[in-house]
């Protein structure tokens, strides 16, 4: 059991105001394996107020400077990896094969590429008489969800360091463990004092505090779009700046012509990826009617290879979801799918094999139609909608139909021809023939799957903001 009774604010342990702790619950065991400071506004008061302090020095620092610290962080992580591959496969359940590839691995190679980045930038340029130069925003308030939760840190943070911003960091309640080792490697690498705090917490006391707080300059919210229209409405009192990135149900578009057992299988382990507790998720195969039998059976037999187990075990495909509350309301969603007329082709239940963690049976529906709820909110868990349609029109309109726009897939024997589907969905980053993973390519969403972008320079570029001298 690992216990943190202070909070990481001004380069130092601090005695959180309360003396509350929140228990961190295994996602497979349902032991309690951590507590975390239950931290208040007073807490964040004093966190801000030292990331202010730290502003003032850390943005004249040199870009050289900058990089250097974030190689130094990079390297840290990955001298760590395995500590933290295995913190996130207990608090999140995420099988430890992906833990140690995503999980873990996604964050080193995130900071370490915003060190190269910030070495390349241009942050300064001529138009006319004007001399144009890019400097930090400010105090950066960032507040990230469980599901990738260092991924989802060093998204913000990485990024907000090598612009010369300084940082006030809520991590998630429900996976705050990662969030202390990075504290610790901060400690240990001496980064200087205030750059980065780590205050955790519960999201309407510690992060409605970060969303009001005066001398925070910005708001990088990850996390559920109930949580971030209620952050972007408090942020606008002190005119914040606000970036999102919000939820997802995105569309695996198969056109008539693609390599169908390659598209749905890939489809399938998509939409299931970390128990299907992925923003960016595959969670609608939309397929031609006349192949919907097809993908119906190479769907279920590519679930079928997702065996659900423990998540330390490196045979593990197929991790519990995080909490009860998360299996609660994905268990109402599968009723509600069966209910509004969606076939049950696979799973639905509760694995019998487990006497605790919060499992789920890899799920999928078939014949779901677009305004069924399971086609149109995010779920949330490992369960696949296959919509069926009849004209490459009508798939488009389906991609297209719901209030999100994060990401998607298209597949077809026609590159062009995927292409041109792919540019009419309305969303962020739409994967072509299953396209490789660019961890430099710009990730956020259209519609109200969320404001701005994170990764690569145009991740950097929410961090800065432009001056204008005219001459
Ligand atoms: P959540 O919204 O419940 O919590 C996210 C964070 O916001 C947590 O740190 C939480 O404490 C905090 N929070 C909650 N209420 C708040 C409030 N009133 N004011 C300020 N902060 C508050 O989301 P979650 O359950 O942790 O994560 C799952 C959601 O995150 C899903 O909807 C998923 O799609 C989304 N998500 C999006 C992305 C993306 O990049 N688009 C990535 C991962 C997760």
């Amino acid at each position: 059991m690992t216990i943190h009774q202070q909070l990481f604010i001004n380069g130092t342990w601090r005695t959180p105001a309360g003396p509350g702790l929140i228990d961190v619950e295994s996602a497979s065991t349902q032991q309690t394996i951590g507590r975390v400071p239950e931290g208040g506004a007073a807490d964040i008061d004093a966190a801000a107020e030292a990331a202010e302090h730290a502003f003032h020095s850390w943005s004249e620092t040199t870009v050289e400077e900058r990089a250097g610290w974030l190689d130094k962080i990079g390297n840290a992580l990955e001298a760590r990896a395995s500590d933290i591959a295995r913190t996130i496969a207990e608090e999140v359940g995420s099988p430890i094969t992906m833990a140690t590839s995503i999980q873990a691995g996604l964050p080193t190679l995130v900071t370490k590429s915003y060190a190269k980045l910030i070495r390349e930038t241009a942050l300064e340029e001529t138009i006319g008489n004007s001399l144009i130069v890019r400097e930090p925003v400010g105090v950066v308030g960032a507040i990230t969800p469980w599901n990738y939760p260092l991924h989802q840190i060093m998204a913000k943070v990485a990024p907000a360091l090598a612009a010369g911003c300084t940082v006030v960091l809520k991590p998630s309640e429900l996976a705050p463990l990662n969030a202390f080792i990075l504290a610790e490697i901060c400690e240990s690498i001496q980064l200087p004092a205030g750059v980065l705090n780590v205050v955790t917490g519960y999201g309407p006391v510690v992060g409605e505090a970060i969303a009001t707080h005066p001398l925070i300059d910005m708001v990088s919210f990850t996390g559920s779009l109930r949580a971030g229209r209620r952050v972007m409405s408090l942020a606008a009192y002190t005119v914040k700046k606000v970036t999102l990135e919000l939820g997802g149900k995105s569309a695996n578009v198969i056109l008539d012509d693609a390599p169908f057992e390659k598209a749905v299988g890939i489809g399938v382990k998509n939409a299931m990826l970390n128990s299907g507790q992925t923003c960016s998720a595959w969670t609608r195969m939309v397929v031609p009617r006349d192949r919907q039998e097809e993908a119906i059976g190479i769907a279920v037999k590519t679930a079928a290879s997702l065996k659900p187990g423990d998540p330390l075990d490196p045979n593990t495909r197929l991790g519990p979801l995080i909490s009860g509350a998360q299996r609660g309301r994905v268990e109402g969603y599968i009723e509600s799918a069966k209910r509004e007329g969606a076939l049950l082709v696979t799973g639905g239940h509760r694995p019998s094999e487990f006497t605790h963690g919060y499992y789920v049976e890899p799920t999928i529906f078939a014949n779901v139609a677009s305004q069924m709820t399971i086609a149109q909110e995010e779920v949330f868990g490992p369960v696949l909608s296959i919509l069926p349609y009849d004209s490459e029109e009508e798939a488009i309109a389906i991609a297209n139909d719901t209030i999100y726009g994060l990401a998607g897939g298209v597949w077809s024997a026609d590159a062009d021809r995927a292409l041109r589907v792919a540019r009419r969905i309305r969303a962020g980053q739409v994967d072509i023939n299953g396209g490789r993973y660019n961890p430099l390519a710009p990730f956020g969403g259209y519609k109200q799957s969320g404001i701005g972008r994170e990764l690569g320079r145009f991740g950097l570029d929410e961090y800065l903001q432009v001056k204008s001298l005219a001459r």
